[in-house]
């Protein structure tokens, strides 16, 4: 297919701030939508069927994958995620730009499938500063962070195979380097030959 649109692919080790840097970063950017993911788990908290996830049975899940019906999926702690077709497919084949909030095996799934797919990856700044922050947020049991700490070296030793890293120290200065990063690819020569469409008539430009 061609695709028109930009896919940017945000994925960071738990606690390193991928929600809450996503989520400013829709606030600030009107044509940037997510994807919401199928997953096995169970809802947490306030948590809503179609907002944050499609919350789906392993058995539904699994029947889901053999039908082909998911772009990527990925065993993450121990449940099943996944992006399908129907998530995407009409807002690429609109040309609009959507970004994934997604793990890094299903980042270098989707790399594969759309080579142009712009990776991010998060990286916290220090391994003492992540524990802190999953502390912080809730995730008090030693165990549980302890288990997303081994979890997180071996995620954050994946991010040399993205296309750009964004060191979470400092939120503001962190979206903004987001927001860099969705400004830049909407400046590529295809984009602007999209989006300028007039200018470039007048200018010659092929
Ligand atoms: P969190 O660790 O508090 O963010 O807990 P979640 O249950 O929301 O997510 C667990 C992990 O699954 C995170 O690394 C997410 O990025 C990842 N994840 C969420 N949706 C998808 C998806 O559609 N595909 C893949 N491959 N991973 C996903
Ligand atoms: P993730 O989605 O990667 O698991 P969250 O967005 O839930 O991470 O962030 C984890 C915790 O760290 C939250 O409590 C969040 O408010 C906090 N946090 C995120 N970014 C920063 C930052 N730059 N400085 C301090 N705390 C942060
Ligand atoms: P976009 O959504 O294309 O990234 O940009 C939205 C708006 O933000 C545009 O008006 C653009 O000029 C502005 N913008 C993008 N990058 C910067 C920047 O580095 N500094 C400031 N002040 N504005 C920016």
């Amino acid at each position: 297919m061609e695709y028109p649109g930009n896919l940017f692919v945000v994925a960071a080790p738990s606690g390193a701030g991928k929600s809450s840097l996503v989520k400013a970063l829709l606030e600030l950017d009107a044509k940037l939508d997510v994807s919401i993911s199928h997953t096995s788990r169970a809802p947490r908290g306030q948590e809503q069927h179609g907002r944050e996830y499609w919350f789906v049975g392993k058995d539904e899940f699994k029947a889901m994958a053999e039908r082909g019906e998911f772009f990527e999926w990925a065993e993450v702690h121990g449940n099943l995620y996944g992006t399908s077709r129907a998530a995407i497919e009409a807002r690429m084949t609109h040309g609009e730009d959507v970004v994934l909030e997604i793990d890094y095996q299903g980042a270098l799934q989707i790399k594969q499938l759309f080579p142009y797919a712009v990776l991010i990856f998060i990286l916290p700044p220090s391994w003492e500063e992540l524990q802190q922050r999953l502390a912080r947020r809730g995730d008090t049991d030693p165990e549980v962070i302890a288990h997303r700490m081994e979890n997180a070296r071996v995620e954050v030793a994946q991010a040399r195979h993205f296309d750009f890293v964004v060191v979470n120290a400092v939120f503001d200065t962190a979206v903004f380097d987001l927001k860099s990063i969705v400004h830049a690819q909407r400046l590529k020569y295809a984009a602007q030959r999209r989006n300028r469409s007039a200018v470039f008539y007048a200018l010659n430009l092929p």
